[in-house]
């Protein structure tokens, strides 16, 4: 039986910068036994949105009669308030090969005008990184003549290089280019995503922060660290499970709109290192749309399952894996004072702590952990704001 299913999730979100209202549309059905699954940007600028149509137009044509999966994921982010900055990547699984591709489009709302790599930065730059991308490139047949295939934020510029059928993405640091677009860089920090008024909280980026993070939820107990966090002007980032995200939409978006964090933990906890490309795949984007269809918010972050990686993991997805450096072991103790002496002992200035918030004993924990560390004069932050400082340190040379 020939199955077709077609939706359209249209989300409308307000970006922080203006008036213009972005579209993120998914499309997926089925064509000649197929699977496609298509999410993009609708930006309503023309020159962008034909170009995006255009494309996945000629993935469309790429479907051949070994075809069964042709899956095209997104990333949109502006930056500095000026820059659309869009990726589409593109699976097409023809059982004997996978091809991956991806696209980039950098769009200056400003100057209304596509930029490419000579816009952002300097001649001398693209050479540096010419030099940087051979570096890393060494064993592998690819043309760096040109750079066309990337995008940036407020801290990197990502090259994105085509190797056989899958893609390699380098990562520039911004202050190590001569960057030549408007960065008017404010140093009140941005949470992850710039489409909502988020209630951040004011940080200061030279005195100590700490990064909470909790996984395996949401859960009944996630509302009360939400809480608890909010009460002492702290945030945090709580990566979830897809599978259970739609049940606790309400405290998601509770928890996005007091400014913390939501990433990526997979969808339902299988070890991501074990997994076929296309099953972790799965995992990942699953959870992302589901997170995304909730709250209209996009994870920017993965803590792979069981602390588990590997290099092909990292290829596989954009997403930043974050690990940790602090964990108490609340699965194992019992006790919420245990847990919490064993948080206090080890964590220091940009600790990163694992927790859980799928236990009571764990909220308990927290409510003698925060009210200690915020006495002993620390700030609470969520994963991109802990990255955003260290990038702020890093230039001012806070660490010599
Ligand atoms: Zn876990």
């Amino acid at each position: 039986m020939k199955k077709i299913i077609l939706f359209l999730i249209s989300i409308i979100f307000i970006t922080g910068c203006s008036k213009t209202n972005y579209d993120i549309t998914t499309i997926t059905h089925q064509v000649n036994n197929c699977n496609v699954a298509i999410t993009y940007p609708e930006t309503n600028i023309n020159e962008l949105d034909n170009s995006i149509n255009n494309y996945i137009n000629s993935k469309y044509e790429e479907i051949n009669n070994t075809t069964i999966e042709l899956n095209i994921d997104y990333t949109f982010n502006i930056v500095f308030d000026r820059y659309i900055n869009i990726s589409l990547i593109s699976y097409i699984n023809n059982i004997k090969d996978i091809n991956k591709d991806i696209i980039t489009y950098i769009y200056d709302t400003k100057d209304k005008k596509l930029l490419t790599i000579n816009n952002i930065v300097s001649q001398n730059s693209i050479e540096t990184i010419k030099r940087e991308v051979q570096k890393e490139t060494t064993n592998l047949n690819i043309n760096i003549d040109n750079f066309e295939k990337l995008i940036f934020d407020e801290n990197y510029i990502y090259i994105y290089l085509n190797n056989d059928n899958d893609i390699i993405k380098i990562d520039i640091p911004i202050h190590d280019t001569e960057f030549l677009l408007d960065t008017n860089f404010s140093y009140k920090l941005n949470n992850s995503n710039t489409y909502q008024n988020i209630n951040s909280k004011i940080i200061n980026p030279y005195e100590k922060v700490v990064a909470f993070t909790f996984d395996d939820g949401p859960s009944k107990y996630t509302e009360a660290i939400v809480d608890l966090l909010e009460d002492n002007d702290a945030n945090g980032t709580f990566f979830v499970l897809g599978n259970k995200v739609k049940y606790y939409s309400d405290i998601i978006n509770k928890s996005i709109s007091n400014g913390n964090e939501i990433g990526n933990h997979s969808y339902n906890h299988k070890s991501l290192n074990n997994l076929s490309k296309e099953d972790f795949l799965y995992q990942i984007n699953t959870t992302q749309d589901i997170i995304y269809e909730i709250s209209g918010y996009t994870p920017k972050y993965l803590r792979p399952t069981y602390g588990n990686t590997n290099s092909k993991l990292k290829q596989y997805t954009s997403l930043e894996i974050v690990l940790w450096n602090v964990d108490p072991e609340d699965w194992k103790y019992k006790n919420s004072k245990t847990i919490a002496k064993r948080v206090l002992d080890k964590v220091k200035d940009e600790s990163v702590v694992l927790m859980h918030d799928t236990k009571e004993r764990t909220v308990n924990a927290l409510k003698i952990i925060i009210p200690e560390l915020k006495s002993q004069g620390y700030q609470f932050v969520t994963i991109s704001q802990l990255k955003e400082i260290q990038e702020i340190r890093e230039k001012i040379g806070y660490y010599k």
